[in-house]
């Protein structure tokens, strides 16, 4: 018996993949983080911001958390607000789905929907929920900023997976929306054994590869992918943890995350997709040392009304 659903975020399934790959020299394993309470990643996150504002005194009873979220994070947030009794403000980028405003909506959440604005403009997701935070005194979740989720993932999910490889893993790989899965994961990853390799999985159309690269951000480009990828790097996304990058287009990820659905009976969304195809060039390769493991960050309900779904 569990005291809440809170407890059953993390220590979610890490799973090999049977079919997709088997022809390659390493092992592809998935951790299956869409079977978290809230259907995603992001359900570890908000429960770790908001346990770490309780106990600075910066959130109180009564109050409205309020986040700039791609979708995830907000049911997230959602989740823990209805356990604690907080009242929940979510603001989206129009570009992301009518499955997840929907969702958030039918949790309750306040949604607010933003032009897809670039960080410079006003109407920019980010910046409409930093003015609505000052401007009403609400408790900002801050998901790029917030240490919190960078450190949640070294202490679960990096720990999980260090558990459940036997310590054996050779190389991780996921995409970067704030950039705490891969800061968090890779950073506790190369503390337990320095010659683990973090290779970012990123959209064609991000400006985060060229980053991660040459220290300066690529072109703004456009992309249909949704939850990583970004046109500047968020404070969250830590360069210095990340040995290389994997571009990959909106065709690969949707063909990927279909053949994930289909041929493994793993119900994952579209980063999924780019998670995996970018895991299969570093498989493919064969240079490090143990099995490939990436996330699935989260599952195909987020997008049932999305064409890439469709038959
Ligand atoms: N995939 C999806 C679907 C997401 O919503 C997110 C979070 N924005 C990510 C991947 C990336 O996770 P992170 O924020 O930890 O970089």
């Amino acid at each position: 018996m569990s005291q809440d659903i809170l407890k059953q975020i993390g220590r979610t399934p890490l799973v090999r993949l049977g079919r997709i790959g088997n022809d390659l020299p390493r092992e592809i394993w998935v951790k299956c983080e869409h079977l978290n309470p809230g259907g995603s990643i992001k359900d570890r996150i908000a429960l770790a911001i908001v346990d770490d504002a309780e106990a600075r005194g910066i959130l109180r009873p009564g109050m409205t958390l309020i986040e700039a979220t791609a979708g995830n994070t907000g049911v997230g947030l959602a989740l823990v607000a209805a356990a604690r009794g907080y009242g929940l403000v979510c603001v989206m980028p129009e570009k992301m789905s009518f499955d997840k405003r929907s969702a958030l909506a039918t949790l309750g959440a306040k949604v607010i929907i933003t032009p897809n604005a670039p960080p410079s403009s006003n109407d920019n997701f980010r910046n409409v929920a930093q003015r609505l935070s000052r401007e009403n005194g609400w408790f900002l979740a801050d998901q790029f900023r917030n240490p919190a989720n960078v450190r949640i993932h070294e202490e679960t999910t990096a720990e999980e997976i260090i558990d459940q490889t036997g310590g054996s893993i050779g190389a991780f790989v996921a995409g970067a929306g704030t950039g705490g899965t891969i800061s968090g994961v890779g950073r506790r990853l190369k503390a337990y054994r320095k010659d683990i390799t973090v290779i970012l999985a990123d959209p064609v159309g991000s400006a985060l590869a060229d980053w991660i690269e040459t220290g300066t951000p690529g072109p703004d480009g456009s992309y249909a992918v949704e939850g990583i990828g970004a046109a500047e790097p968020p404070a969250n996304l830590h360069r210095d943890v990340i040995d290389g990058v994997e571009r990959i287009s909106d065709d690969e990820s949707f063909e990927m995350a279909r053949r994930l659905i289909r041929e493994e009976g793993l119900l994952a969304g579209g980063s999924s997709g780019t998670n995996v195809a970018a895991a299969i060039r570093v498989a493919a390769r064969g240079q490090v040392d143990g099995p490939i493991v990436t996330i699935l960050p989260d599952g195909w309900d987020r997008y049932r009304s999305r064409p890439w779904l469709q038959v």
